[in-house]
């Protein structure tokens, strides 16, 4: 097993920050460093960088230590969409880069294989083992050959918006203060969707 000063310095961060190191992180730190060519940029003091994610999975984490793009400065967009896609979107230049993971088949089977025996309750030790040293191997591997993963493109996008202040009202039920643009007309009141549900 990989101890964590064999990885580079900027993952260890992402590792911090994410709390545990996993395939998934490494695929975020392998998706920004397979983008970085095309991108030239090493982070978002403020918003310029903007990066549209298409997952909320562990390796949104690396994109958020690594770029500094952030919910809370309103440039991390988070799309649901179940995908391993990563655009980037840098305003000055007014270039975006977009980041789609391949997986390797023979890494989707075995693993699907093992984790299936895992979910199940019938791995046994030496399953749990190997399950472990391939998480670490393919670990290693996003981040040792990260072009190697990813499917990488410049797009036309248009500018992503600035994050916005906008007006709140209190909610007629609950009186919390909610953005007018999140509320729910209900007869002549507008209320916030917690209170809607
Ligand atoms: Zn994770
Ligand atoms: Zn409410």
């Amino acid at each position: 097993m990989n101890s964590m000063t064999n990885y580079p310095d900027d993952f260890q961060k992402c590792a911090t920050f994410h709390g545990h190191v996993c395939p998934g992180l490494a695929i975020g730190y392998a998706a920004v460093k397979a983008s970085s060519g095309l991108l030239k940029s090493s982070g978002s003091e403020d918003e310029e960088l903007v990066c549209i994610v298409e997952n909320n999975s562990c390796s949104v984490d690396a994109v958020q230590a690594l770029l500094g793009c952030t919910f809370g400065k309103g440039n991390l967009i988070f799309r649901d969409w179940g995908k391993q896609v990563f655009t980037f979107y840098d305003r000055e230049k007014g270039k975006a880069v977009r980041a789609s993971f391949r997986q390797p088949s023979s890494e989707r089977e075995i693993t699907h294989n093992l984790r299936k025996k895992i979910e199940a309750g019938s791995a046994t030790d030496d399953d749990k083992r190997k399950m472990q040293e391939l998480r670490d191997e393919f670990t290693s591997a996003l981040i040792s050959e990260p072009t190697k993963f990813f499917d990488i493109k410049e797009i036309a996008l248009d500018p992503p918006a600035y994050a916005q202040i906008v007006e709140t009202l209190p909610c007629a039920i609950c009186g919390e203060q909610t953005m007018i643009s999140r509320m729910v007309k209900k007869g002549d009141s507008m209320i916030c969707k917690g209170c809607a549900q």
